[in-house]
């Protein structure tokens, strides 16, 4: 049995860093009521910044096992250094995991990898800073081959020039959910504390991961959210946390229900149709494509054209919202066929009048 699989939602909280003894021990009390699997908190805190909190280090760890100590509720930390796992396994720790800006460098991965070779203990892996599906299952992988059984996936969202989306990292849920199509048995946990990056907004981004399947959540957790030595205006108290899981609908994959499964075959038919003919009618479009190509070839026309381009992003964004359809949406589909549609002009274009006939 998989140390992360449990019947309900795997709950992670404690504090972005372990701040004092007292602190420490009194965000164990509040959570310990509150049945959560894992204690987080930070030891050596990887900062964007020189010059911000870096953590306690070993001191911490000796915080951590006193709060196991006196209330039963194991721990996990980050690590970032072979030496950061030999410390935390000597405190006793139950699990660990690797931080984003660590998964993003192999070489880091694959040296505590090796150090946790014929170590037998649970490992979460966080999203690379960057959406990159390989190199997250590529770190996820480097612990797997040395041995570890219990290895998850923490998607903390990716980071962006731009907070225009409101959240401090992107979700870009098209990512973790190849990742869970590729790794069918794969736990993936979400953080909504530092996808949004505030505590307003961790409620719905919970309930959103539940709804997306995901198996469990990490919550950052501190008794005095705003007096907070890193990541302040994300932390929630262990009082708002319990609010926050009493409200959260856990849903199932599926149902015994015979009237809903029926009702939900007829409705896949129907969409599994409308699928097959949008297929038919983008091999359609590309046929036209290749012909405009044609023409482009002759009279000696680019393939892109951006007058036409934005031609193709009014029309459809104008239709799209006459559908009550999200612009953006359409948008991002459009240019994935606008794309497509070049790329098969390009290669007339630089084709031999022979190779467009075969
Ligand atoms: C953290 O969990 O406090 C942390 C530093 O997270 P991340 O690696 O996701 O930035
Ligand atoms: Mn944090």
């Amino acid at each position: 049995m998989s140390f992360f699989k449990t019947d309900r939602p795997f709950l992670i909280a404690g504090p972005c860093s372990a701040e004092s003894q007292e602190q420490v021990l009194e965000t164990a009390a509040g959570l310990a009521p509150l049945h959560i699997n894992l204690f987080r908190a930070g030891v050596w805190k990887p900062r964007t910044r020189p010059g911000s909190f870096e953590g306690y280090g070993e001191t911490a760890l000796g915080w951590l096992k006193e709060a196991k100590n006196q209330y039963g509720i194991r721990f996990t930390i980050e690590v970032a250094e072979p030496e950061h796992i030999e410390l935390a396994l000597t405190y006793g720790t139950d699990a660990l995991w690797i931080g984003a800006r660590t998964t993003v460098n192999p070489f880091q991965v694959q040296r505590l990898a090796d150090a946790l070779r014929g170590v037998d203990i649970p490992m979460m892996v966080k999203n690379p800073v960057n959406p990159d599906v390989d190199l997250w299952m590529g770190a996820i992988e480097r612990f797997e081959k040395v041995g570890l059984k219990d290895v998850a996936a923490i998607h903390r969202g990716f980071s962006g020039y731009s907070s225009s989306i409101g959240y401090r990292n992107q979700p870009n849920w098209p990512i973790p959910i190849e990742l869970k199509r590729r790794l069918p048995e794969l736990v993936i946990i979400c953080d909504p504390s530092h996808i949004t990056g505030n505590r307003s907004r961790i409620a719905e981004m919970a309930q959103k991961a539940l709804d997306m399947h995901f198996d469990g959540l990490m919550i950052e957790t501190h008794p005095r959210p705003d007096e907070a030595m890193s990541d302040a205006k994300q932390q929630i108290t262990p009082a708002h946390l319990k609010e926050i899981l009493a409200g959260l609908i856990v849903r199932q994959e599926s149902t015994s229900d015979m009237t809903s499964q029926v009702q939900l075959e007829y409705l896949r038919q129907l969409m599994d149709s409308i699928d097959a003919e949008i297929i038919d009618l983008i091999a359609k479009r590309m046929e036209l494509s290749s012909q405009v190509g044609e023409v482009k070839k002759a009279c000696n026309m680019t393939a892109y054209q951006p007058a036409r381009w934005r031609e193709i992003v009014a029309t459809t964004t104008e239709r799209a919202l006459t559908h009550q359809l999200a612009p953006q949406f359409i948008v991002e589909l459009y240019e994935k066929i606008h794309h497509e549609s070049i790329r098969h002009q390009l290669s007339i274009l630089g084709s031999t009048e022979k190779e467009i006939k075969k």
